[in-house]
Formats: C-alpha cells, structure tokens, sequence
C-alpha cells in the first residue's frame, strides 16, 4: 500500500499522523523521531516540567490506534525527492508522500558546545539535565532575556538559584516587543529576585561563566543559551529542496515543499501569507498544532483552504499568562489597556492605518486575549478610546 513517512515526532508529526486518518488515509503511516523518547509537548519543559509540578509531559496521542508506525532514535540524514527515498541512520526508506516536521534546534554562542555546566533548552532531555542544576544557592547565568529566559527565570528562582540574566538587547523580548511596550517586564525579573543586565552581550561561554563584551565576566555555576532557534533542516542541504536563509522549509501556501509530494509543517517550514503579505515562519505551538490538518487534507487529495492563520502564542512566566494574537507592523499605533501598575493586568492592542486592530498582548487578561482574537481574523476596524477603557470590552467599532 502507499505510504506516508512523516520526519520528527513532535507536535507537528504526531498531529500530521492522526490528522490523515481523519481525513481517511488507509495506507501506512512512518513516524520517525530522532530522540529516544515517545512524543511529548515542548510547553511543559521550561514551565512544569522544570520546577516539578508536572511530572511528564507525553503526548496523549494513541498512536498505535491510529495504526501509525513510530520508530524513535532514528534520524533522517537525507532526501533524494526524484527516487522519493529518504536516507536515515537505521537504511533507506521510501515514501509515496513526506511530511517534514523536524522543528528547530536552538542557536548557540561561541565556546559553548560540548562544555559541561552549559546547557541549551529544547528538548526533553535538555529539561531534565537543566533540573538537575537548578539547587538552593547555585549560581546560574542565563544568557537571552525571550520567552525561555523568562520562564527559567521563574523556575529557577523558585528553586532558589542566584539568577542572572543578560541581554545584548536594551529590553526583554527583542524583536518580540518594542522596547518601551516591554520595559514593565523589567520589573518582573526584579520583583523575582533576579539581575536583568540588558544592552550587555555575551562574547564567550567558558566552564566557569560567561565574558561580556564590556570586558566583564559573570561567574556561574551553570549556564542557559536560550538566545532562539533555527529551523533543524540542515540534513536536507544536499537534497536540492530549496530553504530559506534562516533554514526553514520554503513551503507553499498549502504547505507543500518545492517538491512532488513532499510537505513541510511546523517549526521547520516557512509559508506565504497572503492575510500578511509576506513569508511567515511562526516557531509557536499554535501553529504546529493548525498545520497538519492543510497536509493531511493535501496528502489526500482535498483541497483545503490556504493555511493562513493568525500567529497565537502564550507564555507562563513570573506567576503571569502572558498570550499574543495577530502581527503589528512598525507603523502600527499602540493603544494600552490598563496599567501594568495595577493587580489586574493590562493589555496592548496594536492598529493599522486604517484603524483595524492588528495584535494584541495580554497579561492575566484572558477575555481580552479571546475577544482581541476573533477581531484581529476579522479585521475589524476598532475605536481607540473605547479599547483604553479597560472596563468596556474588547469590540468592534
Ligand atoms: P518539535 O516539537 O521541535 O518536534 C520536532 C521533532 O523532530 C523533534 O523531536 C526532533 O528531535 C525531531 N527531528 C529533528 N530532526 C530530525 C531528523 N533529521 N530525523 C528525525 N527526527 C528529527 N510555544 C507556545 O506557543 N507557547 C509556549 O509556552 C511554548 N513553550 C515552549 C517551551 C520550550 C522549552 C520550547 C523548546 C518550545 C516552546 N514553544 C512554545 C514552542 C513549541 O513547543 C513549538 O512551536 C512546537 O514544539 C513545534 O512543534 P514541531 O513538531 O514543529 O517541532
């Protein structure tokens, strides 16, 4: 019978896999993850996982009921799309369709690899080592002040670790936020009990700390790289199947790759957005999540929808939810929406020139976050002194 060989057991895999029996696909299902372990979700590693609340995080997914074949520990190590054969280190396989969802590997800074004491976070092996270092009194430097800063951050804090953090940006979140709608998180690294040195870069990870640029150096007994990711498709270099710059899959806009039958999902694939006008490469949870219905719908035979989707993400950092729906723009306008100094959370709404809402950003305000969603797909126009009374919910004008 025909089969589909889906790279990379995570989200975006095992949902590909019950996604196509969904959509009726009754021939053979590969699943292949390069890591020991049965799928699990990545959230949990830097938030429950990490400070012991939760004591895995598996997938529930039944993958045998689903009649799909999972084989950890092997890694796929090439494509050659025109004989449709993948070389993995466990012999060749063929497929009649491929979905690549091999997700991203975190980015590393110089002297790190291969140091003991350094320690990087994505998978759930990276949890357990970095758990273990996290003890009463232990010296621990994490360099990135971005979502996996800030929810280690926590934990490591209520493990009772001495905290550094250190930011070659001049705010948390870079890239993420401007730095004027992040300056209020500052304070929560304070309030936390841990330094937040920002503008500062890390030249050298070395076994007993980090070296600044400024000449300084931080002592440490343990160091966290959490300074972001790429996409992990550096194995398909040789195969002719044409990356991005930045690595990700180049998919269409049903997620197809630039080859016959072959898919790419997730954290590894970038895809054009017609709602924003350009290439998206959302790295989220959300998004591996959506994803894999558009494949299974391409793999067999419908025709979906163009996958199209507004970015949603949340974070649990310092005791707050933090949640993010939509894409603002340099030229957006930013509306606040109650005070970061009052208990009750705030929010930021971002607008377009025409007036449409565009993004918003919630902290311990979930009914903003789900109104602000719906209005933000829509495109709906709002009125701005309304959405800068907190009180008034969140709608169209
Ligand atoms: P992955 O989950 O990375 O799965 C890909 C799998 O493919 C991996 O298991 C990998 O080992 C395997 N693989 C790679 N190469 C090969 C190969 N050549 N052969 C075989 N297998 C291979 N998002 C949120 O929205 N909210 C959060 O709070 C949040 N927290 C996060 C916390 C952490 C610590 C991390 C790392 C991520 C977090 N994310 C969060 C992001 C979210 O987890 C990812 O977007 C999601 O896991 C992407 O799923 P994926 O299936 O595309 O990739």
């Amino acid at each position: 019978s025909e089969r589909v060989v889906i790279v990379g057991a995570g989200l975006a895999g095992v949902h590909t896999a019950s996604h196509l029996r969904e959509a009726g696909w009754q021939g053979e299902i590969d699943l292949l993850g390069a890591e020991p372990h049965r799928p699990y979700d990545r959230p949990p590693l830097s938030k429950e996982l990490l400070t012991g609340e939760a004591p895995d995080a598996w997938l529930e997914t039944d993958l045998d009921a689903l009649g799909a074949r999972l084989r950890t520990g092997v890694t796929a190590t090439g494509l050659d799309p025109a004989a449709r054969r993948l070389a993995t280190d466990a012999g060749p396989l063929s497929y009649d369709h491929l979905v690549l969802a091999t997700g991203a590997a975190p980015r590393t800074l110089p002297g790190a690899a291969g140091l003991d004491g350094v320690h990087l976070l994505r998978t759930l092996d990276d949890a357990l080592a970095l758990r273990a270092v996290l003890k009463p009194g232990a010296r621990l430097v994490i360099v990135g002040a971005g979502w996996i800063g800030a929810e280690v951050t926590t934990a490591a804090r209520a493990a009772g670790c001495a905290v550094v953090v250190i930011e070659a940006a001049g705010a948390p979140l870079h890239g993420v936020l401007p730095a004027e709608a992040a300056e209020p998180m500052r304070r929560w690294y304070e309030e936390a009990g841990a330094r937040l040195l920002t503008g500062t870069a890390v030249t050298e990870v070395r076994p007993d700390g980090v070296l600044l640029a400024d000449g300084g150096h931080e002592p440490a007994d343990a160091v966290l790289v959490a300074v972001g990711s790429r996409p992990d498709t550096a194995w398909l270099s040789g195969s002719g199947l044409p990356l991005d710059q930045g690595g990700a899959v180049l998919a269409d806009h049903r997620l197809r790759a630039a080859a016959p039958d072959v898919y790419a999902v997730g954290d590894c694939a970038s895809f054009p957005s017609a709602r924003y006008g350009r290439r998206l490469l959302i790295q989220h949870w959300d998004n591996a999540l959506r994803g894999p219905a558009a494949v299974a719908a391409g793999v067999t035979g419908g025709t979906p929808a163009p996958y199209d989707p507004v970015p949603y993400f949340w974070s649990r950092q310092f005791g707050r939810m933090v949640q993010s729906v939509g894409l603002h723009s340099p030229g957006d306008r930013l509306l606040r929406r109650g005070s970061p100094d009052g208990g009750d959370g705030w929010t930021l709404c971002w607008t377009s020139a025409s007036g449409a809402l565009t993004a918003v950003l919630t902290v311990d305000r979930p009914r903003d976050l789900a109104q602000g969603r719906r209005l933000v797909e829509r495109g709906a126009v709002v009125d701005p002194g309304r959405v800068e009374d907190p009180a008034v919910p969140l709608k169209s004008a």
